[in-house]
Protein backbone atom coordinates (compact mmCIF):
# COMPACT_ATOMS: atom_id res chain seq x y z
CA UNK A 1 0.00 0.00 0.00
CA UNK A 2 1.09 3.49 -0.99
CA UNK A 3 1.49 5.84 2.00
CA UNK A 4 -0.69 8.58 2.60
CA UNK A 5 -0.18 11.71 0.48
CA UNK A 6 2.14 14.16 2.19
CA UNK A 7 1.52 17.38 -0.38
CA UNK A 8 4.87 17.35 -1.14
CA UNK A 9 6.66 18.19 -4.55
CA UNK A 10 6.57 22.69 -3.63
CA UNK A 11 10.07 22.80 -4.20
CA UNK A 12 10.46 24.43 -8.17
CA UNK A 13 7.59 26.48 -8.69
CA UNK A 14 6.02 25.57 -11.96
CA UNK A 15 7.40 28.49 -14.25
CA UNK A 16 6.88 26.96 -17.15
CA UNK A 17 3.38 26.56 -16.74
CA UNK A 18 2.20 30.82 -18.19
CA UNK A 19 -0.53 32.70 -16.38
CA UNK A 20 -3.13 32.04 -19.40
CA UNK A 21 -2.40 28.06 -19.21
CA UNK A 22 -2.80 27.85 -15.63
CA UNK A 23 -6.35 29.62 -16.01
CA UNK A 24 -7.16 27.61 -18.78
CA UNK A 25 -6.72 24.05 -16.16
CA UNK A 26 -8.67 26.77 -13.37
CA UNK A 27 -11.56 26.79 -15.54
CA UNK A 28 -12.04 23.36 -17.66
CA UNK A 29 -14.63 21.32 -16.64
CA UNK A 30 -12.92 18.32 -15.64
CA UNK A 31 -14.89 14.90 -16.74
CA UNK A 32 -16.39 12.59 -13.88
CA UNK A 33 -13.73 9.85 -14.83
CA UNK A 34 -13.91 8.59 -11.23
CA UNK A 35 -17.69 8.25 -11.48
CA UNK A 36 -17.04 6.08 -15.11
CA UNK A 37 -14.61 3.59 -13.51
CA UNK A 38 -16.98 3.29 -10.52
CA UNK A 39 -19.61 2.31 -13.00
CA UNK A 40 -16.90 0.22 -14.92
CA UNK A 41 -16.46 -1.44 -11.59
CA UNK A 42 -19.80 -2.42 -10.86
CA UNK A 43 -21.05 -5.27 -13.27
CA UNK A 44 -24.71 -4.70 -13.08
CA UNK A 45 -24.22 -1.33 -14.69
CA UNK A 46 -21.85 -2.28 -17.26
CA UNK A 47 -24.60 -3.16 -19.76
CA UNK A 48 -26.91 -0.49 -19.04
CA UNK A 49 -27.36 1.95 -21.79
CA UNK A 50 -27.66 5.10 -19.66
CA UNK A 51 -24.31 4.11 -18.31
CA UNK A 52 -22.86 4.02 -22.07
CA UNK A 53 -24.54 7.11 -22.32
CA UNK A 54 -22.96 8.89 -19.72
CA UNK A 55 -19.81 7.70 -20.68
CA UNK A 56 -19.88 8.97 -24.39
CA UNK A 57 -20.86 12.45 -22.89
CA UNK A 58 -17.76 12.55 -20.52
CA UNK A 59 -16.00 11.05 -22.90
CA UNK A 60 -17.05 13.58 -25.42
CA UNK A 61 -16.20 16.49 -22.81
CA UNK A 62 -12.33 15.46 -22.39
CA UNK A 63 -11.78 14.33 -25.81
CA UNK A 64 -13.03 18.00 -26.70
CA UNK A 65 -10.35 19.30 -24.47
CA UNK A 66 -7.70 17.04 -26.42
CA UNK A 67 -8.90 18.68 -29.53
CA UNK A 68 -8.30 21.97 -28.31
CA UNK A 69 -4.85 20.73 -26.83
CA UNK A 70 -4.17 19.66 -30.41
CA UNK A 71 -3.28 16.25 -29.32
CA UNK A 72 -3.15 13.35 -32.09
CA UNK A 73 -5.41 11.21 -30.78
CA UNK A 74 -8.66 8.51 -31.41
CA UNK A 75 -11.12 7.55 -28.90
CA UNK A 76 -11.21 3.58 -28.27
CA UNK A 77 -14.01 1.61 -27.31
CA UNK A 78 -14.76 0.88 -24.33
CA UNK A 79 -13.63 -2.94 -23.25
CA UNK A 80 -13.63 -4.85 -19.77
CA UNK A 81 -11.42 -7.47 -19.13
CA UNK A 82 -13.10 -8.28 -15.77
CA UNK A 83 -10.96 -9.09 -12.62
CA UNK A 84 -11.00 -4.97 -12.61
CA UNK A 85 -9.43 -4.29 -15.56
CA UNK A 86 -10.84 -2.29 -17.92
CA UNK A 87 -9.98 0.44 -20.25
CA UNK A 88 -13.18 3.18 -20.21
CA UNK A 89 -13.40 6.56 -22.19
CA UNK A 90 -9.59 5.80 -23.10
CA UNK A 91 -7.80 7.13 -26.51
CA UNK A 92 -4.79 6.30 -28.40
CA UNK A 93 -2.16 9.03 -28.20
CA UNK A 94 0.07 9.57 -30.85
CA UNK A 95 1.37 12.71 -30.98
CA UNK A 96 1.09 15.94 -28.61
CA UNK A 97 1.50 20.05 -29.64
CA UNK A 98 4.28 21.81 -27.83
CA UNK A 99 4.63 26.00 -28.44
CA UNK A 100 6.12 25.89 -32.29
CA UNK A 101 6.24 22.09 -32.74
CA UNK A 102 4.95 18.63 -32.33
CA UNK A 103 6.18 16.09 -30.13
CA UNK A 104 5.81 12.06 -30.81
CA UNK A 105 5.12 9.74 -27.85
CA UNK A 106 5.82 6.12 -28.30
CA UNK A 107 4.74 3.18 -27.08
CA UNK A 108 1.99 4.29 -25.10
CA UNK A 109 -0.86 2.44 -25.69
CA UNK A 110 -4.63 2.89 -24.24
CA UNK A 111 -5.24 5.80 -21.79
CA UNK A 112 -7.74 7.34 -19.66
CA UNK A 113 -8.73 10.52 -21.63
CA UNK A 114 -8.45 12.88 -18.16
CA UNK A 115 -4.40 11.42 -17.83
CA UNK A 116 -4.14 12.07 -22.01
CA UNK A 117 -4.92 15.52 -20.98
CA UNK A 118 -2.79 15.85 -18.18
CA UNK A 119 -0.13 14.45 -19.91
CA UNK A 120 -0.27 17.34 -22.68
CA UNK A 121 0.37 20.40 -20.71
CA UNK A 122 3.35 18.22 -18.59
CA UNK A 123 4.55 17.49 -21.87
CA UNK A 124 4.29 20.83 -23.37
CA UNK A 125 4.48 23.27 -20.50
CA UNK A 126 6.56 21.15 -18.12
CA UNK A 127 9.28 19.31 -20.51
CA UNK A 128 9.59 21.25 -23.78
CA UNK A 129 10.18 23.90 -22.22
CA UNK A 130 12.20 23.14 -19.32
CA UNK A 131 13.85 21.11 -22.42
CA UNK A 132 14.64 24.75 -24.15
CA UNK A 133 15.48 26.76 -21.19
CA UNK A 134 18.01 24.32 -19.36
CA UNK A 135 19.22 22.24 -22.65
CA UNK A 136 18.97 24.26 -25.67
CA UNK A 137 17.23 21.80 -27.74
CA UNK A 138 13.44 21.14 -27.91
CA UNK A 139 11.70 17.88 -26.93
CA UNK A 140 10.80 15.51 -30.44
CA UNK A 141 9.47 12.44 -28.48
CA UNK A 142 8.58 11.22 -25.16
CA UNK A 143 9.39 7.65 -24.76
CA UNK A 144 7.17 5.16 -22.74
CA UNK A 145 6.74 1.93 -21.02
CA UNK A 146 3.03 1.73 -21.92
CA UNK A 147 -0.12 2.86 -19.79
CA UNK A 148 -2.60 0.11 -19.69
CA UNK A 149 -2.07 -3.35 -17.83
CA UNK A 150 -3.92 -5.81 -15.80
CA UNK A 151 -1.86 -5.85 -12.73
CA UNK A 152 -1.63 -5.26 -9.29
CA UNK A 153 0.53 -2.41 -7.30
CA UNK A 154 4.23 -4.62 -7.20
CA UNK A 155 3.85 -6.34 -3.45
CA UNK A 156 0.67 -5.85 -3.05
CA UNK A 157 -3.17 -7.38 -4.26
CA UNK A 158 -4.59 -4.36 -4.67
CA UNK A 159 -5.14 -3.51 -8.29
CA UNK A 160 -2.68 -0.94 -10.22
CA UNK A 161 -3.86 2.45 -11.91
CA UNK A 162 -2.24 0.89 -14.91
CA UNK A 163 -5.47 -1.66 -14.87
CA UNK A 164 -7.47 0.72 -15.47
CA UNK A 165 -4.97 2.84 -17.98
CA UNK A 166 -4.64 5.72 -15.48
CA UNK A 167 -1.21 5.68 -15.58
CA UNK A 168 1.89 5.92 -17.91
CA UNK A 169 5.54 5.06 -17.02
CA UNK A 170 8.09 7.77 -18.96
CA UNK A 171 11.24 6.60 -19.55
CA UNK A 172 13.28 8.73 -21.37
CA UNK A 173 13.48 12.01 -23.92
CA UNK A 174 14.61 12.57 -27.58
CA UNK A 175 15.42 16.25 -27.83
CA UNK A 176 16.12 17.91 -31.48
CA UNK A 177 19.93 17.88 -31.01
CA UNK A 178 19.70 13.96 -31.49
CA UNK A 179 20.42 13.66 -27.27
CA UNK A 180 18.41 11.02 -25.90
CA UNK A 181 18.00 11.21 -21.96
CA UNK A 182 17.30 8.49 -20.27
CA UNK A 183 16.19 8.15 -17.01
CA UNK A 184 17.58 4.61 -16.09
CA UNK A 185 20.83 6.47 -16.63
CA UNK A 186 20.76 10.19 -16.73
CA UNK A 187 18.54 10.07 -13.30
CA UNK A 188 22.16 9.77 -11.50
CA UNK A 189 24.81 9.80 -14.45
CA UNK A 190 24.10 12.21 -16.78
CA UNK A 191 25.32 15.68 -16.99
CA UNK A 192 24.88 18.36 -14.35
CA UNK A 193 22.32 19.96 -16.49
CA UNK A 194 20.23 16.86 -17.55
CA UNK A 195 20.13 15.53 -13.97
CA UNK A 196 18.76 19.37 -12.89
CA UNK A 197 16.63 19.10 -16.40
CA UNK A 198 15.25 15.42 -15.10
CA UNK A 199 14.25 17.11 -11.29
CA UNK A 200 12.53 19.98 -12.90
CA UNK A 201 10.36 17.94 -14.75
CA UNK A 202 9.74 15.29 -11.70
CA UNK A 203 8.69 18.20 -9.72
CA UNK A 204 6.41 20.15 -12.65
CA UNK A 205 4.78 16.58 -12.67
CA UNK A 206 3.60 16.34 -9.17
CA UNK A 207 1.22 19.72 -9.53
CA UNK A 208 -0.08 18.01 -12.64
CA UNK A 209 -0.61 14.21 -11.27
CA UNK A 210 -1.88 12.61 -8.63
CA UNK A 211 0.88 10.61 -7.82
CA UNK A 212 4.30 10.57 -9.83
CA UNK A 213 6.52 7.80 -8.60
CA UNK A 214 10.23 8.25 -9.77
CA UNK A 215 13.58 6.80 -8.82
CA UNK A 216 13.88 8.09 -5.42
CA UNK A 217 10.78 5.97 -5.05
CA UNK A 218 12.18 2.63 -4.73
CA UNK A 219 14.48 0.56 -7.11
CA UNK A 220 11.10 -0.88 -9.37
CA UNK A 221 11.09 3.13 -10.71
CA UNK A 222 14.93 3.23 -10.73
CA UNK A 223 13.98 3.60 -14.79
CA UNK A 224 10.92 5.61 -15.13
CA UNK A 225 8.78 8.12 -13.59
CA UNK A 226 4.94 6.43 -12.93
CA UNK A 227 2.78 9.13 -13.63
CA UNK A 228 -0.64 8.50 -11.87
CA UNK A 229 -4.22 10.34 -12.06
CA UNK A 230 -5.31 9.68 -9.04
CA UNK A 231 -7.06 12.53 -6.59
CA UNK A 232 -4.52 13.08 -4.46
CA UNK A 233 -1.08 15.15 -4.52
CA UNK A 234 1.87 11.63 -4.01
CA UNK A 235 5.14 12.74 -4.76
CA UNK A 236 8.34 10.50 -4.85
ZN1 LIG B 1 3.61 2.79 -13.45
Amino acid sequence: MLPIALGACSVIPDSVAPASERSYRATVERPDYAAARRAMQTPQRQATPRSTQLSTIRGDTCTAHLSQQKVNFTPLPDKYYGAGCATVGSVSVTGLQGDSRSFEISNLGPVACPLAEKLAGWARFGVDRAARKMLGASLVRIETMGSYSCRNVAGSSRRSAHATAEAIDVSAFILSDGRRIVLKEAWDNGSADEREFLRVIHSSACKRFGTVLGPEYNAAHRDHFHLELGGGTYCR
